[in-house]
């Protein structure tokens, strides 16, 4: 991408985007972004914005907004198809640098993300005309009407998991609403995301989107603090979710919040066959090395069928390839960065501690060989967990899938809503009863049955309790998050 030049280290500078302009940090300072494939290899040196270019970026989004939202939607929506069609042409490099910035596998998460990309903005380029509002029926006298009106400057910020596909679930329903986009990448995985400003920018009036690059207290505090952002949409840590949400409430900003989980699978005596194996990994998110907020972490195996899935499981999981991200051979990838290998290694270390707990498959990485080269942790699932230990109750992010026994229908609900979570839940039996009454009885905002797949775009998505707040990846959420109903009444005798 010519957002990059590359010196004789095949160290990656790339600039960020603000006002129509690829541009370095007012200061001139950047910060590194490694490879998780090798630990301290660097592979990228990106500008270090801070409050200053944050500001630059909110005014340039701003001037850009009048005339942006003034631009007919159906003709908003034209442009997100034509960077969808330029996303598709450009799957291999965005899937090469996601791989190699995140960590993630590239047969199976990067290029399948990268995809997905341009199926999000040809979904919501399709949307334009569902800009609707309704007539107030008042009676003869008068035309009362809503209309939905644009917000103005949206500020985005988002996670390194799966960093392009959560910036483009922002920024295409934003842009067809009518609204300008100021977006944080992770200090993590900026350079995917700084490759898909590049594809927008061929197609979008100047100011309309923005990327700013630097670490979260630098870049995303003053973000959510400034006078001019309308909106913010946060996707990340619950934590962090709530100082955003802190900050949002001063100015009486509205937020849409996606943030953490600690996902149940309740697995029933029916299901306890080979044939949901590859469905309760899937739904784990192994190939992502469980980084994902609607992992399923918790899995709680009826007692009948205990010990025969965990082996068929432990099996399967055997088999997973796990190393270079960049290799098609490849199921699984790194840990995205140091920080989160210590944090991912610090859960099993203390996990295994605990009386009676067993790694059926994986426990602590290799100390020495090829996977000890990088952030490497191969697939692990804990049996005899206690509901009350920590790796059964705090988000690892990692792949690390607990197994906890259940026997009664009406307790094994009760743990699984005893979390202060609610992102998503998955039910495996054949019996139809049972998987919906199990459905609607889990506190979460997306339940499969019989199936772990990824959000497709179309459906409503969010959390509830401290999952987050609002809904994304739909009209609906287009519509709820991104735009304001106004209304206006005509008195037709005077
Ligand atoms: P963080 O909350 O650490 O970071 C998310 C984003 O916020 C990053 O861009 C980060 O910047 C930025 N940030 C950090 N501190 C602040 C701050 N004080 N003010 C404003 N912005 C800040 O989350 P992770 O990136 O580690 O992502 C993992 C988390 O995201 C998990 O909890 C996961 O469950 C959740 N998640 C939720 C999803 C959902 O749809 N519900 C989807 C994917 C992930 P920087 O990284 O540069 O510090």
């Amino acid at each position: 991408m010519a957002i990059a030049e590359r010196d004789g280290t095949d160290v990656r500078r790339p600039r960020m985007f603000i006002g129509g302009e690829w541009v370095e940090s007012g200061t001139g300072k950047t910060f590194s972004v490694d490879t998780p494939a090798k630990r301290g290899k660097v592979v990228a040196e990106v500008p270090r914005g801070n409050a200053e270019d944050v500001d630059r970026a909110v005014r340039a989004a701003h001037a850009a907004f009048p005339a942006w939202r003034a631009v007919a939607p159906r003709d908003r929506g034209r442009l997100l198809l034509r960077i969808a069609e330029d996303v598709e042409a450009q799957v291999d490099d965005l899937a090469r640098t996601l791989a190699t910035e995140t960590g993630n596998a590239i047969r199976t998460q990067a290029r399948p993300e990268a995809k997905s990309v341009a199926d999000v903005f040809r979904y919501f380029g399709g949307l334009g005309g569902e800009l609707k509002g309704e007539t107030i029926p008042l009676g003869e006298a008068y035309l009362s009407y809503t209309r939905r009106e644009p917000l103005g400057v949206v500020a985005a910020i988002v996670p390194w998991n799966v960093p392009i596909l959560i910036a483009a679930w922002k920024i295409a329903p934003a842009l067809v609403a009518g609204n300008t986009v100021v977006l944080k990448p992770s200090a993590n995985a900026p350079l995917a995301v700084l490759e898909l400003a590049k594809i927008c920018e061929a197609h979008l009036p100047k100011g309309v989107l923005n990327v700013v690059t630097g670490t979260g207290e630098e870049i995303g505090t003053p973000l959510a603090e400034h006078p001019l952002v309308a909106k913010i949409s946060f996707t990340g840590h619950t934590e962090t979710g709530k100082a955003v949400l802190r900050k949002a409430a001063d100015r009486l900003v509205p937020v849409t919040l996606e943030l953490g989980g600690k996902s149940p699978q309740i697995l029933f005596p029916d299901a306890g066959d080979e044939r949901t194996v590859d469905g309760v990994i899937a739904a784990m998110r192994f190939a992502r090395q469980g980084q994902s907020c609607t992992a399923g972490s918790r899995l709680f195996l009826h007692a009948t069928v205990y010990d025969k899935f965990l082996d068929a499981l432990a099996g399967k999981l055997a088999t997973f390839k796990v190393g270079d991200p960049l290799d098609e051979a490849n199921d699984m990838g790194a840990i995205v960065s140091g920080q989160q290998f210590e944090k991912v290694t610090g859960y099993i270390g203390d996990g295994m501690k605990q009386q009676g707990a067993r790694a059926v498959v994986g426990g602590m990485p290799p100390k020495d060989g090829p996977l000890a080269e990088g952030y490497y942790v191969e697939p692990t699932v804990i049996a005899n967990v206690r509901p009350d230990w920590r790796v059964a109750r705090e988000e690892i992010f990692g792949p690390v899938l607990v197994a906890i026994p259940w026997s009664d229908e009406a307790d094994v609900v009760r743990l699984a809503n005893e979390t202060h979570y609610g992102l998503a839940a998955y039910v495996w039996t054949r019996d139809i009863g049972k998987a919906l009454r199990t459905a609607h009885a889990i506190d979460a905002g997306w339940v499969q049955v019989n199936q772990g797949l990824g959000q497709l775009v179309g459906q409503p998505y969010g959390g509830v309790k401290q999952s987050g707040i609002g809904r994304e990846n739909s009209l609906e959420g287009m519509l709820e998050s991104y735009t304001q109903r106004k209304s206006v009444t005509v008195n037709l005798i005077f």
